[in-house]
């Protein structure tokens, strides 16, 4: 939360949401060949890290997923960060002075087989000036005759040497403690609600809201209200679509049919808001025989806000000819350009067409809503693609991606942790390109940029 959100996408009315989900960031600082890799992997508990014998070969992945005692954070091995500066001490204070500012804490590891090096007091030097907790780890601890030697590294001014070895794993567990002691922490995620997936109908009036829906409960109402255990909020249907359950939220307005005179709109506005809100999917209802309207897009543009997953159900397909069916191609272009992720499907609530892909495409946009890249996964594939397509170059300066994480899901939401802005269509880019990678169909992705000097 100390972090600024600088740059957040124009969509992204959630930043403080965002945030909260974040799970916290743990970056590794040292020295090269002190063992920071191998520590790494300790934490990790298995092999992801590749440790590298070769000096100087820059690390294509730095971070990865953790797990402590129950809690969840992100280990950054700073070894795969390029320094900018010359020379080994200013590189690695430099990539001292980038993970104090970056990460929630800061993990220091010093090779106590041989002591404090005058590279380890320049780390040293720049961490002790840290507003984040810094722990210092003592490696290459491999018996209890080289302990003696970890008093010393008091002298570094960072507290307590945790004594470790990294390669036979003594006393890792003391340090990870410590660790989840000085990360701060983070806010579990929102589950998913317990029972049926909650799925908002929601489109301007007259596009077959009600239609559609007495079309989907259709003669299997009775069996849908016996479903045991589930008790139902009046104002919501449970529907059984394709073989599973779902719950139509504030279906109760649809069904009555109350469509009065003045103010209507305001409060279908209202209402729609409200809908979404309780959802995790939501159906917009396009009327495909008419052109798209200030009031679908004030539809859509109320899903895109609420970062809920998306079907894009095009109804009356019945009364579109050949003619409508260009014309709707292009009006879907220009409209649809926010929600080009959503799948779309043809329908038609009178006729009943194409009316059972329905739940196929709600099962896609959940899976996507609720889906997670680990962390390793997501950073190998992003050191590709800035390799290969580096952020354009911003008032002389070159702004630099160190790392990302999956921050959350529902909606998933990525943060980039970087040196300088990225533009906006750099962002749209990498998002483009995630989606290629990844998927996420009928998912939004919210991505957030962390800039750090
Ligand atoms: P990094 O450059 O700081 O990431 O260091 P590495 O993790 O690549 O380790 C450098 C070398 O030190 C490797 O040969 C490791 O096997 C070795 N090493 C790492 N930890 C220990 C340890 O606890 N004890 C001993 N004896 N060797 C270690
Ligand atoms: P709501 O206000 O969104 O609930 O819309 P309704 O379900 O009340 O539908 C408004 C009008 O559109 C009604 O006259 C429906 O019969 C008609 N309608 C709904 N769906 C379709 C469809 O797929 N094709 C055609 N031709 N008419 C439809």
């Amino acid at each position: 939360a100390e972090f600024t959100a600088l740059d957040n996408q124009a969509d992204d009315a959630a930043s403080e949401e965002e945030a909260e989900l974040s799970q916290p960031v743990l970056a590794v600082v040292g020295r090269p060949n002190v063992g920071k890799s191998t520590l790494v992997n300790r934490i990790l508990g298995r092999r992801e890290a590749v440790v590298q014998d070769t000096p100087g070969v820059t690390r294509d992945r730095v971070a990865y997923d953790a797990q402590w005692a129950g809690r969840r954070f992100t280990v950054v091995d700073t070894g795969g960060w390029e320094p900018s500066a010359t020379g080994l001490q200013a590189a690695v204070a430099a990539q001292a002075e980038l993970a104090m500012n970056t990460a929630d804490a800061v993990l220091v590891v010093v090779d106590a087989s041989v002591g404090a090096t005058a590279t380890d007091e320049a780390v040293a030097k720049v961490l002790r000036r840290s507003k984040r907790p810094v722990l210092l780890a003592a490696n290459k601890v491999d018996d209890e005759r080289l302990l003696s030697d970890v008093a010393s590294l008091w002298s570094l001014g960072l507290g307590e040497p945790y004594p470790v070895s990294a390669l036979h794993g003594r006393s890792s567990g003391d340090l990870l403690d410590a660790i989840i002691k000085a990360l701060p922490e983070a806010p579990r995620e929102r589950e998913a609600v317990a029972g049926p997936r909650r799925v908002a109908l929601v489109g301007k009036p007259n596009v077959g809201k009600s239609s559609l829906l007495n079309k989907l409960t259709g003669e299997q109402r009775s069996v849908v209200d016996s479903v045991a255990g589930t008790t139902v909020d009046p104002v919501d249907s449970l529907v059984e679509l394709d073989g599973q359950v779902w719950r139509f939220v504030d279906t109760a307005g649809l069904r009555k049919r109350v469509h009065t005179a003045s103010g209507t709109e305001y409060y279908a506005s209202l209402r729609t808001k409200a809908a979404i809100d309780s959802s995790e999917v939501v159906i917009v209802l396009l009327d495909a025989s008419e052109p798209l309207s200030e009031q679908d897009l004030r539809v859509l543009t109320s899903v895109v806000e609420s970062g809920r997953a998306c079907v894009l159900a095009l109804n009356k397909w019945d009364l579109v000819d050949e003619d409508r069916r260009h014309q709707l191609e292009k009006e879907l272009d220009r409209g649809l350009v926010r929600v080009t992720w959503a799948e779309r499907v043809n329908i038609s609530a009178l006729t009943g067409r194409s009316v059972r892909k329905l739940a196929p495409a709600l099962r896609t946009a959940l899976a996507s809503w609720d889906q997670r890249v680990p962390t390793g996964q997501l950073n190998s594939w992003l050191s590709e693609l800035i390799a290969a397509t580096p952020p354009p170059v911003r008032g002389g300066k070159q702004p630099k991606v160190l790392f990302a994480t999956q921050a959350g899901i529902r909606p998933p939401t990525l943060v980039l942790f970087t040196t300088g802005f990225l533009e906006a269509g750099y962002r749209r880019f990498i998002e483009r390109k995630f989606r290629e990678r990844f998927g996420f169909e009928g998912s939004p992705v919210r991505i957030n940029v962390r800039v750090r000097e």
